[in-house]
């Protein structure tokens, strides 16, 4: 078995990379804060860059504390191995990335079971949690959290109205569960809905932001909750090799990108927009809602699967990724302009063309 992701060798240049928004590189000035960051040893409490980031997002947030995390997986996992015991259940949208793109760690790791609440676009209602709550008896699972994607990135980059977290948070606490928010592009949503952060995750028990999606940094995570949470959340850091020396240097990146990089996400957001207008012209080509920088595309009436269709249009030195037989998906980002943009709506349109 061959686990490591393999190289990616180019056949043509790449002109325009939408394959993921974490297809970003550090610009120079993001570079220059942080080989100005002043470091210390992360894991002793003496960064003072990483310290200053974890108080910046505590207070972004709303919580009482936070964590630097090297990922947004280790987020995840870490919520879910403070919160959870074995044999616990999880409820969450079938399409989230707790599921399919962790390795199977909530079992591997937590032995957790996750439960599914299937609602349109990656988002479920209070109603749905509701009626997936379980009497209290020895043969059920015991249930422990309830957990949402903002945004919801197999959903389509869909945004979660903030009444509708608050819903679904107030039917889990009322039946006794946790709430923890995958904030992978939380930026994307406050941008795109022009609530705060903070009231975008206030009835959240624990939550997190990736620095490394549309926010431009080389990696970084950072997960918040309330002091006993964030305690505990150390401690599993610790367990599985989180727990770092001078991440200074990564935390002034993001640092870098909270100043920089976050208000400018409306442009990928009117990018992205542009880009479902132009591709949905294409004869064969079904485009999904696209409310963020994520747009996803169907490929079926055009004759080709979506890999068919991506390795045509990477010929042309365009790349996007395939998320299902013929389903394709573009992320708009920093790393991408308006000519990017109308570039990579030609190559499809061509590749269309060709076949
Ligand atoms: C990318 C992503 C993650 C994982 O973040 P990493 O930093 O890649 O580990 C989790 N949830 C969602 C919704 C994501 O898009």
């Amino acid at each position: 078995m061959v686990h490591a992701p393999p190289r990616f060798e180019t056949t043509a240049p790449i002109r325009v990379n939408l394959y993921s928004d974490t297809q970003t590189k550090p610009s120079r000035a993001m570079k220059e804060a942080m080989m100005e960051a002043e470091v210390g040893d992360e894991q002793s409490g003496a960064d003072p860059t990483t310290n200053e980031l974890c108080d910046r997002m505590a207070a972004l947030l709303g919580k009482e504390a936070a964590v630097f995390m090297p990922s947004g997986t280790m987020c995840n996992e870490v919520a879910i191995l403070v919160q959870c015991r074995l044999g616990d259940e999880i409820l969450a949208h079938p399409l989230c990335h707790i599921l399919h793109s962790e390795g199977g760690a909530p079992a591997a790791l937590a032995g957790v079971q996750i439960t599914p609440l299937p609602d349109e676009g990656g988002l479920f209602t209070a109603h749905s949690v509701r009626e997936a709550i379980r009497p209290k008896t020895r043969n059920a699972p015991p249930q422990r959290m309830v957990e949402v994607e903002q945004t919801s990135n197999l959903g389509g980059g869909r945004v979660w109205p903030v009444e509708q977290l608050d819903a679904v948070a107030e039917a889990a606490h009322e039946a006794g569960l946790v709430t923890h928010m995958d904030g992978a592009r939380l930026m994307n949503a406050v941008v795109a809905a022009g609530v705060s952060a903070a009231e975008m995750c206030a009835s959240y028990d624990t939550v997190w932001l990736d620095f490394t999606k549309g926010l431009g940094a080389p990696l970084g995570a950072v997960l918040a909750g309330s002091s006993d949470f964030i305690g505990e959340a150390w401690r599993w850091k610790q367990r599985i090799g989180g727990a770092m020396r001078q991440s200074g240097i990564c935390a002034a990146a993001c640092l870098y990108a909270l100043d920089h990089n976050v208000d400018r996400l409306a442009e990928d957001h009117e990018n992205a927009r542009i880009f479902a207008r132009e591709i949905a012209q294409i004869p064969g080509i079904t485009v999904e809602r696209a409310d963020t920088n994520l747009v996803f595309f169907d490929t079926s009436g055009t004759g080709m699967t979506g890999a068919e269709l991506a390795a045509k249009v990477r010929e042309r030195g365009v790349l996007f990724s395939v998320m299902g037989k013929y389903r394709g998906r573009a992320c708009t980002h920093l790393d991408v302009d308006r000519a990017g943009i109308m570039d990579a709506a030609t190559a499809i349109r061509e590749a269309v063309a060709s076949v």
